[in-house]
């Protein structure tokens, strides 16, 4: 089954693709000719996963899914949330958003925080949900040159090291995103199983 993942985010789809196997083919929006730069213009995780999802579906007709991840701070009441990518303005870069967000949580003892990724799946038009969150805390600075966005200042639970510092097989073992495509897979598996 042929599945667009409705994103340009090269970063994304590199974490992604080892993980979707088997009989589902992974198709970017690049290789399905389409170059538009999808909005997120709601104020949840959820509801911009749909969105981009739908957007796609439409404009397609091939199944497809989307995701759309925050970093939620405790002690932040949740911020940014999922105004993770906007943070520091509109066109800033991960540097400015880090640079926010280590002078928010200056002084602030509790630095715990958890990535959380919404994937919406459409096939046939019908939408299903999944979500996957990696519980962790924020650095006191940035470490490590992987990844993107906040990896440099977030170290999962269970790890000594901030996601920069790991290799992309190494941050899917604790992954907000790894979580949230597992859930897809099996999914996916079990409805190749009845269609
Ligand atoms: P979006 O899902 O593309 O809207 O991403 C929201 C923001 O969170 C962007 O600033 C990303 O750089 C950041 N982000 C998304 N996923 C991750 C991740 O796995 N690690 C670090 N930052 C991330």
């Amino acid at each position: 089954m042929k599945l667009i993942f409705a994103t340009n985010n090269r970063h994304k789809i590199d974490e992604l693709r080892p993980l979707i196997t088997g009989e589902f083919e992974l198709i970017t929006l690049r290789e399905a000719g389409i170059d538009i730069d999808i909005p997120e213009p709601h104020d949840t995780l959820e509801a911009n996963a749909t969105h981009k999802a739908r957007t796609i579906f439409d404009m397609t007709g091939t199944n497809c899914f989307s995701e759309d991840t925050g970093l939620e701070v405790s002690a932040l009441d949740g911020a940014p949330g999922v105004k993770s990518a906007r943070y520091a303005g509109d066109n800033r870069s991960s540097d400015d958003n880090i640079d926010l967000l280590l002078s928010n949580l200056a002084g602030k003892e509790d630095r715990s925080a958890q990535f959380r990724t919404v994937i919406s799946l459409l096939i046939d038009g019908q939408e299903t949900q999944f979500e996957g969150i990696c519980k962790g805390h924020i650095t006191a600075a940035q470490k490590g040159a992987e990844g993107f966005g906040y990896d440099p200042v977030f170290i999962p639970d269970g790890a000594a090291k901030t996601f920069a510092e790991m290799s992309r097989a190494e941050k899917a073992q604790y992954s907000h995103r790894a979580k949230a495509t597992e859930k897809l897979v099996a999914f996916l598996n079990t409805y190749k199983i009845n269609h």
